[in-house]
């Protein structure tokens, strides 16, 4: 067969223009991605030839070679591995976008200081080789498959497949010719020490070729299962950084074992710096199963509830038979069984964690609160544990956050449920007219900002035994809390001029809003927005229907504040106001609770020129 031109996607072709511009500090990666790759290829042949005897044939021993010629400027990195076929080479190297292209390259973009060494997080560490070479040639065979292949390019637009004798037997051989900046990788000293500092404990060896004797760089043995007091720091942060393709420290590390009927062992960690796609719940996987020591997977979602999908880290199973499937692994008990096991582990190293170092948990809770939180939507067997795992901001403390129980021991006497205002931002939160009252009573009100908590608060309903109450939905009147007398709990008193004054503006507003009503939660503003009780609470419904699952939002009900002189004043002349400034006051009572909500006007130029009207008015000087 002759040779083929093919384009890259037109996103991986963006991806390489930015790896090509990478700093230099980063560019030693691009030996750590590779072997990577190659371990990974090793593992998987390992785990075909458990079903499939002939596949190893008589080249038994998998193992990673570096070679360096000086000569030629060139290093390359050779495995006798699972190999790639022509399609497998197209899919892999370039024609189709992986998932963390696009995710990776809008990073790079938009964030100065993300670092492309952080590219093997996002699944295209193999495009880490345009750092240093301008010229890079893979050579591949696949397993028990005739055909060799030839792949080439020079980053660009493209790359050529064409059939080729001389590839490995079986395996992939990648060679690049190094830029001229890049010449120190061609180097035995250079090589030998990155390498050394992470390869140990990747279970197979890694070999340097240069032109005296073939060195073994590493020990090749597995980390996890040597005892955990032979283990240091270092080591343990070594062996994250492989499996995690990153470059920060496990803030939490948990390896642990466990015996009898099911046998296995976890060497986990959390993160202490958060993965860039870590709230996409399709992102990177991060833990990598085991059966004594062969790999399986690395898709998590067998493994791990996706609420835990921030953990890094290995699970070597004993009793799991070693020929299963990816699609057995779901229906599996045993693999359900070390599930639940491992979640409780990880949710008891939390308690743990709380109680013993609030402030570094302060930290984890910060980077991955929001993960953790979708459990208590998802897990209902879990879901008192994560709740109690869950900090909250609210109007306590400004600088640190609570917990639920903590909540309930500052609750007021009379107080019967928590409060909570949901929100896009802290800042709009904590600004927001709704809490007045509150602040004014000094009632605690939970602040809540992460997408998820609107679901949970929906489903779990209540905290030992107190109800969660939205303070955007329905009537609010805090004369019931915090009195023992049974008269003030009466329905707010309402004057008749006032009636006619929420009758008129509600005439006006027409199907803007549901209605128009007096408020008990305001004591400086003049009006909010709230949901009716039983429609959806408001920010729920914003996200709703952003995301295209409720056609429109609920309208809301315009509430006033009645001890407002504004609202005193208008009652007092409205009488004699013409029909249009009266409209127009009643509008921007609306435009604001909208603009105090930290929502956009959907009417920007009628609220400036009712705005400039007004302002005309209180300017006049014949007043
Ligand atoms: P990832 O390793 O996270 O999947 P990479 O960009 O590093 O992402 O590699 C892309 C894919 O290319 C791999 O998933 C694998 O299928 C294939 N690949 C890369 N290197 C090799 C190799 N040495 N042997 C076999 N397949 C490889
Ligand atoms: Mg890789």
């Amino acid at each position: 067969m002759t040779q083929e031109t093919l384009n890259f996607n037109a996103e991986v072709s963006r991806l390489l223009e930015l790896v090509a511009r990478s700093l230099y500090a980063d560019r030693q990666i691009f030996l750590r991605e590779l072997i990577s790759n190659a371990s990974d290829a090793c593992e998987r042949l390992k785990f075909l030839s458990l079903t499939d005897q002939k596949i190893l044939g008589e080249d038994t021993e998998l193992a990673v070679t570096i070679s360096l010629d000086k000569r030629t400027r060139s290093i390359s990195i050779t495995d006798n591995g699972i190999g790639m076929n022509r399609e497998d080479l197209i899919e892999n190297l370039g024609t189709i976008a992986r998932s963390g292209t696009a995710a990776f390259a809008d990073a790079l973009e938009k964030n100065s200081d993300s670092d492309t060494s952080l590219i093997g997080q996002f699944g295209v560490g193999f495009y880490s080789v345009f750092m240093v070479a301008d010229h890079v040639e893979v050579l591949t065979r696949k397993a028990g498959e005739k055909t060799g292949w030839k792949w080439i390019s020079e980053g660009g637009d493209g790359f050529s497949i064409e059939e080729e004798d001389s590839a490995p037997l079986r395996g992939t051989k990648i060679s690049l010719h190094l830029r001229e900046d890049a010449r120190e990788f061609r180097e035995a000293l250079r090589v030998r020490t990155i390498v050394r500092e992470y390869a140990d404990h990747i279970a197979l060896p890694i070999m340097l070729d240069t032109d005296e004797e073939p060195e073994q760089l590493n020990e090749a043995s597995a980390i996890w299962t040597r005892p955990a007091k032979e283990i240091d720091d270092s080591q343990y942060e070594e062996f994250y950084r492989y499996v995690s393709h990153s470059f920060d420290q496990p803030l939490y590390t948990m390896h642990f074992s466990t015996e009898g009927r099911l046998a296995y062992t976890a060497l986990l960690f959390v993160p202490t710096m958060r993965p860039l796609d870590i709230m996409d719940p399709n992102g990177r996987r991060g833990v990598r199963l085991y059966v004594r020591r062969v790999f399986i997977t690395d898709e998590y979602e067998d493994l791990l509830p996706s609420y835990l999908r921030f953990l890094r880290g290995v699970v070597d199973s004993e009793d799991l038979p070693l020929n299963i499937s990816r699609d057995t692994l779901q229906d599996s008990p045993l693999v359900a069984r070390i599930q639940r096991g491992l979640v409780r582990h990880v949710v008891r190293t939390l308690q743990r964690q709380l109680q013993d170092e609030p402030s570094k948990y302060a930290e984890f809770w910060s980077n991955f609160g929001a993960v953790l939180k979708e459990g208590i939507y998802h897990d209902p067997d879990r879901r008192d544990d994560l709740i109690n795992l869950s900090l909250f901001n609210s109007t306590y403390d400004s600088d640190s956050q609570t917990t639920l129980k903590q909540y309930i021991e500052r609750m007021q006497e009379n107080q019967e449920v928590i409060y909570y205002l949901s929100a896009e931002e802290l800042e709009f939160a904590r600004s927001s007219p709704h809490l007045e009252s509150f602040r004014a009573k000094s009632i605690e009100v939970l602040l809540l900002t992460d997408a998820i908590d609107d679901f949970w608060v929906q489903e779990v309903g209540s905290y030992d035994g107190k109800d969660f109450r939205s303070i955007t939905r329905g009537q609010v009147n805090l004369n019931n809390e915090n009195s023992d007398d049974s008269e003030d709990n009466e329905e707010i008193q309402i004057s008749e001029e006032m009636k006619k004054l929420l009758e008129s503006i509600n005439n006006e507003l027409g199907d803007s809003v549901k209605d128009v009503r007096v408020s008990g939660r305001l004591t400086d503003s003049i009006s909010c927005l709230v949901a009716d009780d039983l429609d959806i609470d408001v920010r729920f419904a914003q996200m709703l229907s952003a995301h295209g699952s409720l056609n429109a939002e609920p309208p809301r009900i315009l509430e006033i504040n009645p001890e407002h002189t504004v609202v005193k004043n208008l009652i007092n002349i409205s009488d004699d106001m013409s029909q249009d400034h009266f409209n127009a006051v009643a509008n921007l009572f609306l435009d604001q609770a909208r603009i105090a909500a930290g929502e956009s006007l959907p009417d920007p130029a009628g609220f400036a020129s009712r705005l400039a009207q007004v302002l005309e008015k209180s300017l006049d000087s014949n007043k």
